[in-house]
This record gives C-alpha cells, structure tokens and sequence, in this order.
C-alpha cells in the first residue's frame, strides 16, 4: 500500500454534512431563485449544524459540513484524496444518506453534462482515470471493472444486464440469482452480476448512462423514480507495477442510498409499506455496521441487509468509509432532517 496519511490520522470513518440551497420553486421568501440563506430555523458555521424545529435548538458537530454555497467542485476537492486511496490499494465507500429531495443523487451524479453541476461520480471516474495514465511512467498498469446495481425490496438488480427486460420479474424468470458471496482474498462476489472492464472515461460514462436508462425502465411508478432503491456503482482497480513488481488491489464503491424519510411521513401501505420496511431495515442495518465498526465492536452484523452484506470487504478492516449526510433547509423538513442528522451522528 502507498501512503494516505491524512486519513490515517483521522480514522477511516468520516461524516461530511451538506446542505442544499433553498430551490427556486418551494421558496417563498427567495428573490428571482437566488438563494442568499437558509430560513430562519437553520444555521451552518464550520464543522457545526444548528436546526430549531418546534422552540428546540439541535446542534451537531460533523467532519465537515458543506453549506448551500459550497459547488460540486469544493465538495469534490475534500474527496478527491480519498479516491485516489483507491488507486493506492484501499477499499473505499461513499455513501450519500438523506432524506428524498435533500441532494443525494445531486451530490453523487450531479448533471454530467454540465461542468459546474458534475457529481462526486464523474468527478472521481475522471480523476482515476487521469492519475492512472500519469502514474504509468513510473511504471504502473492499471486495469479497471466496473459494475452497477441497485437494491429494492432487498433484491439485487443488475443495471448493466445486457438485452432487455431487466425487470425483478424477468430477472427471476430467467432464474438470475444474484447470491452474495465473499472469496478468500476479500472480494465481494455477486454471481450473474454484469462486470465490465473499462479503459477510459468515455466508457463508463455510456455505462452509467445505460445504468440509469436501466433503473427508470424497471419503475413502476415513474414519480418514484430512484429514490425507493439504493444505488451501487462499483469500480474495481487493479494496479501493477511493471519495474518493482508491486501489486496493488483498490475498490471505489459510490452509493445513492434510498431516501431515509420514515413511515409515518409516507402514509405507506401494501407495496409501499413493504418498500418503507425495506429500506428502513437496510438503512438501520448500515447504520449498526458502521456504528460497531466505528466501536470497534467483536461482532459487526453484516450480515442483516442485502446491501452492508454486499459491501462487507469494503467496509471495516482498513477500509475508508465516508458518509455525507444530505439536508434538505426548509423548515418543513427540520423533523426529517434532525432524523437524518442523528442518524449520521451515531456513525460518527
Ligand atoms: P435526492 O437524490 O436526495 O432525492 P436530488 O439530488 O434529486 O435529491 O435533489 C433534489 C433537487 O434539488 C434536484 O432538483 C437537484 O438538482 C436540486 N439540488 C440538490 N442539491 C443541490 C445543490 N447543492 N445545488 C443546487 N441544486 C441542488
Ligand atoms: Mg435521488
């Protein structure tokens, strides 16, 4: 493994809030869509959050806390280390936890097509792919493989099955198993799972493009869209060094979780219950692991989601865990918010 001691230094959990500006259509007290501050009930400074929500002040204190004028490029400058630890050899997982309309797909994806708004995704993708072409004059090779998935209702669906349909129902008609299973030299493997070996940029970016085609193809419900599934995008990077010999082993793992917004809020029922459930027993169950982690507990339940499963390897051990905890700032989300945030603080 090659050096990484900043975060050495800070533990390989970290929690990054952010909190999103005030949108131009749901802000009544906004000039022109300009947004100058939060409401009245929230206040960021430094590393520290404060939200009033009904005559009680909440305060919270994170490894860093991103306010709505913080651009996808200040965002990215604070990971930027942390992906290239993947190159290094690390294993590396991103999360983006919040509430439906807080950010997450925004801090993760962005709009690739627009430079300023670009995402944490295409901004790491571009980035691995130009340190590893200037590391190869001293001497390293780099093959990369990358995989996409989502979980829904605790089942594994592949997003770059190749033809169509790739519904859960075809899926399981075709008798797909996705099971879940670790080998010995701590690789995570998905069996069935599409793994596509990448060379630039261009590629995975028609793969992600896919990757969403494929997600809004297998919706029910179209207003639902992402936000009632989590979103895995896996980039495994094996590096070796032609003159030393060195071998390195690194995996990116970039993941929009499903929205955190609890059950009361929903009204859910039928299938919509059993989704609320899903994603409540899968969010808590992330949160249990990384708390034991962060504990350095004996026994981390892994083993109670489909998705910390799935992450396992890449989670614990000498992993690098980050987690941004994403707020919406309207006044009416102060009760999830406050939710999202406690969440995030157990982690921390
Ligand atoms: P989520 O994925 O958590 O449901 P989104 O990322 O879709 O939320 O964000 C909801 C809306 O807010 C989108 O229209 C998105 O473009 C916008 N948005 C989110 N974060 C920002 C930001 N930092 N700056 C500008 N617009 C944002
Ligand atoms: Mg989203």
């Amino acid at each position: 493994k090659l050096h990484n001691t900043i975060l050495e230094l800070k533990g390989n959990i970290r929690v990054f809030c952010r909190v999103r500006p005030v949108l131009p259509d749901n802000d009544s007290s906004g000039t022109d869509g300009a947004v100058v501050s939060y409401p009245t009930s929230m206040e960021t400074a430094g590393r520290g959050i404060d939200l009033m929500h009904s005559t009680q002040k909440y305060s919270f204190t994170f490894d860093k806390v991103f306010n709505h004028e913080a651009s996808q490029e200040d965002v990215f400058f604070e990971i930027s280390q942390l992906v290239q630890s993947a190159l290094d050899g690390y294993k590396v997982c991103i999360f983006a936890y919040g509430q439906t309309g807080s950010g997450k797909t925004f801090t993760m994806m962005g709009n690739p097509e627009i430079r300023e708004q670009k995402g944490l995704i295409p901004r790491s993708l571009e980035q691995v792919f130009e340190t590893s072409q200037s590391l190869q004059c001293q001497g390293w090779k780099y093959k990369m493989q990358a995989s996409m998935l989502e979980i829904y209702n605790e089942a594994i669906r592949d997003l770059l099955s190749p033809g169509r349909p790739n519904s859960l129902e075809a899926n399981a008609a075709v008798n797909k198993q996705y099971s879940i299973k670790h080998d010995s030299g701590g690789n995570t493997i998905v069996s069935d799972l599409t793994i596509v070996d990448v060379c630039s940029i261009k590629e995975v970016s028609f793969l992600l493009q896919q990757a969403a085609q494929s997600r809004s193809v297998g919706r029910t419900h179209m207003n639902e869209q992402s936000s009632r599934s989590h979103f895995v995008f896996t980039l495994r990077i094996f590096g070796v060094n032609e003159s030393t010999e060195q071998q390195v082993q690194g995996v990116l793992n970039l993941i929009d979780l499903a929205g955190s917004e609890r059950l009361a809020r929903s009204g859910a029922t039928g299938d919509r219950l059993k989704e609320t459930q899903a994603i409540n027993k899968s969010l808590s169950a992330l949160s249990d692991v990384i708390a034991a982690i962060a504990k350095k507990e004996d026994h981390v339940p892994f083993r109670n989601s489909k998705l910390t499963y799935l992450l396992q390897p890449c989670l614990g051990g000498d992993s690098k865990t980050l987690m941004f905890v994403n707020i919406s700032p309207e006044s009416s989300s102060a009760g999830e918010s406050i939710c999202s945030l406690r969440f995030a603080a157990r982690v921390n």
